[in-house]
């Protein structure tokens, strides 16, 4: 008896492979930032260049393969972005590199999102850099805020993270 796959007519690509970049090829100085070299340390240039990026039609902002560790990026987002919001983005992804070098298990789900140790680490990492920027709470906080977020949430992470929650005009 022919199998149910069998009875395909239809002929379907394996193992395809997944088109990415390399990060340093798009993403320039970041190798000289000092918030990067705080994250990577001598290992800087090689961590950089290894990384991978992958231009992703996805409605989201970025984030990190658990699969290999490269950085996916949203094209809508990085086009339509606000620039500051995305080099904070960055900032608190290659936290996440550098977590996945490490074998940290990124997404524990035994932790809600914004007290995971992982999205701890990469949030202060971003918001230092944010302060240091001369951001004020405000603009943080508007930064901070994303759809999928709630009030209670983003209060948390504010708390977390040390700074005032302010309210803002949505975007
Ligand atoms: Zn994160």
């Amino acid at each position: 008896m022919a199998t149910i796959e069998s009875q395909l007519k239809v002929r379907i690509p394996r193992n395809v492979k997944i088109a990415m970049f390399s990060f340093t090829e798009y993403f320039k100085g970041f190798e000289k930032v000092a918030a990067v070299r705080e994250i990577f340390g001598e290992e800087t240039e090689k961590a950089l260049g290894n990384l991978k990026v992958e231009f992703a039609g996805i409605r989201g902002y970025m984030g990190v393969s658990e699969i290999d560790g490269h950085l996916i990026v949203g094209a809508r987002y990085l086009n339509e972005g606000d620039p500051v919001d995305i080099y904070l983005d960055i900032i608190h992804e290659l936290v996440h590199v550098k977590q996945f070098l490490e074998g940290k298990e990124l997404f524990d789900s035994d932790y809600n999102y914004v007290e995971r140790p992982t999205e701890v680490a990469a949030y202060r990492h971003a918001v230092k850099e944010a302060k240091r920027l001369g951001m004020d709470d405000g603009r943080i906080c508007e930064y901070l805020k994303t759809e999928w977020m709630s009030d209670d949430d983003l209060q948390r992470l504010a708390k977390t993270v040390g700074i005032k929650l302010v309210h803002f005009k949505a975007k």
